[in-house]
């Protein structure tokens, strides 16, 4: 019989994405959102828009699957993260509580949960030349913000889900997943869809000066969608129920990022360091594990993931300037 699956948060970037490789894979697929993917639809089958941080909501769309990926958060990037601890810390516990009770009440048989590299304690991501993070560093906990806090939480509810009523469960923790079909403005957005949009704006209108919050010097690894989507799938047909990193072990500053950038749009730019959120000083992940558990890892290069990403970005950007001509004040920002 066909395997029925939910996709929470199927309305947002990695989770369209998902929803479009499960169908392709033979599943039937129910998408829930509080919204539709805003450019391009969706694969699913079934597309509910609900609230599920609402008990009844999740109940509902938890109904009649096999397996749940839930990837449904009210998240951004630095500059949302590091601004709004307690609706984030909020609705994000509302959301992981109902769903993952919803699930054990309908008797869900796997449960996969998207946790991030943001749990691991700010006390190891000092410095930009940082030793990446392995799985057992997420302890003493010492998160940088609400978001982490949360997410911690709720590997733990999956943990114990697991050991006390027998729920199998899998936990990842993507480290700066992105690609294609993602936020790129409106103050969601994460630095590389940020950058590719200055970037393209700067090629577009023919002036060079970026904005970039900080020195730059802060490091991070970029983990493509296509590899992040096929680490969710093989994680969730294993047998592991421990926290595991999935994400690249390439690190850079984003000082580097905006130069591979400029490159790939092959255009010079100037990049003016303002003051804003950095988030952590360094980060980067250790795929030890992961290569042991899932028997791979990561292989898209980030200049190939961003060739793809920048000239969707490219697009977009495009079509906003044509839109807004002859003011380009509301994508420049
Ligand atoms: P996204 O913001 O594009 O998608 C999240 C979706 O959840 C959105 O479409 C949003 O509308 C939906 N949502 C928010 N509140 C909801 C509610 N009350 N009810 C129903 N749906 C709701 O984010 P994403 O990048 O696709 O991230 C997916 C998951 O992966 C999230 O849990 C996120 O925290 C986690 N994650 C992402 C990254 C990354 O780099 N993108 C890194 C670490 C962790």
């Amino acid at each position: 019989m066909q395997t029925r699956v939910l996709v929470t948060g199927a309305g947002g970037f990695i989770g369209h994405h998902l929803v479009t490789d499960l169908k392709k894979a033979g599943f039937w697929v129910r998408g829930a959102d509080l919204k539709h993917p805003e450019f391009t639809a969706s694969d699913a089958d079934e597309f509910v828009l609900a609230d599920l941080r609402r008990w009844e909501n999740a109940l509902a769309a938890t109904a009649d699957v096999d397996h749940v990926y839930a990837l449904a958060a009210d998240m951004g990037g630095m500059g949302f993260i590091s601004a709004n601890h307690a609706q984030i810390l909020r609705n994000n516990s509302l959301i992981n509580i109902h769903t993952l009770d919803a699930a054990r009440e309908n008797a869900v048989k796997r449960y996969l949960y998207t946790s991030s590299a943001c749990i691991y304690p700010e006390y190891r991501q000092r410095e930009a030349n940082v030793e990446p993070l392995k799985e057992e560093h997420a302890y003493p906990a010492d998160p940088q913000d609400a978001y982490g806090w949360e997410k911690l939480v709720s590997e733990r509810l999956c943990t114990h889900f697991r050991e006390d009523f027998g729920m199998e469960t899998r936990i990842v923790r993507f480290h700066n997943i992105f690609g294609p079909n993602g936020t790129w403005e409106g103050g969601r957005e994460k630095a590389p869809a940020a950058l590719c949009r200055k970037i393209a704006v700067a090629k577009l209108t023919g002036n060079p000066e970026i904005e970039m919050w900080g020195d730059g010097e802060q490091t991070r690894s970029f983990c493509y969608i296509d590899d992040c989507v096929k680490g969710i799938r093989l994680l969730m047909q294993s047998s592991y129920a421990e926290p595991l990193n999935l994400g690249q072990d390439r690190m850079v500053s984003i000082n580097e990022l905006a130069h591979i950038i400029a490159a790939i749009a092959g255009v010079r730019i100037q990049i003016r360091h303002v003051s804003g959120p950095q988030g952590v000083r360094g980060r980067n992940s250790d795929n030890t594990r992961l290569r042991q558990v899932l028997g791979w890892a990561p292989e898209i290069s980030l200049e190939d993931g961003l060739q793809h990403t920048y000239e969707w970005i490219e697009q977009q950007v495009a079509r906003r300037l044509e839109a807004t001509a002859p003011s380009h004040a509301a994508v420049a920002g």
